[in-house]
């Protein structure tokens, strides 16, 4: 009667139907049933398949890949997390290619408005030291990379 719009399936169950039951790992699409985090066709005619799929050692491995990043971008978001020591060196440089490239003199580092501006409102701002490490540390990398 109103079910009219998956008449056309021989199936009774739909890969909406699992989409449903597993809303955050499978997703449908063109009737057709996705393991999210795989990005693989799943089986779901049958029930065991799925679940079998559940099992897999890459299915468990992408599982645990996709909260690790879930709760990497919490805390990044919610706390002042620890930084890294690759982001906080990919700072530096981009702060004194940027003060370069707009030929703003690296002593503005230090300068307190500037200091107040980066802490207070750039992401990893509080990680650019001050003007003499900066000039130390970075300058001959970058004049090398610019070249
Ligand atoms: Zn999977």
């Amino acid at each position: 009667m109103c079910n009219s719009n998956v008449s056309h399936l021989p199936t009774k169950i739909a890969a909406k139907d699992h989409e449903k039951q597993f809303p955050d790992v499978l997703h449908e699409s063109g009737g057709k049933l996705f393991c999210t985090p795989c990005n693989i066709v799943v089986e779901y005619k049958r029930k065991s398949s799925i679940e079998k799929h559940f099992t897999t050692a890459k299915h468990i491995k992408r599982m645990a890949e996709m909260s690790r990043l879930q709760t990497r971008q919490t805390t990044l978001t919610e706390a002042v997390a620890p930084r890294s020591v690759a982001s906080t060196e990919r700072m530096k440089v981009s702060w004194v290619a940027t003060c370069t490239a707009v030929n703003i003199p690296l002593s503005k580092s230090d300068h307190p408005a500037m200091r107040r501006f980066l802490k207070e409102k750039v992401i990893n701002g509080g990680a650019i030291p001050g003007f003499h490490q900066l000039q130390e540390m970075h300058v001959g990398a970058v004049y090398e990379k610019e070249k």
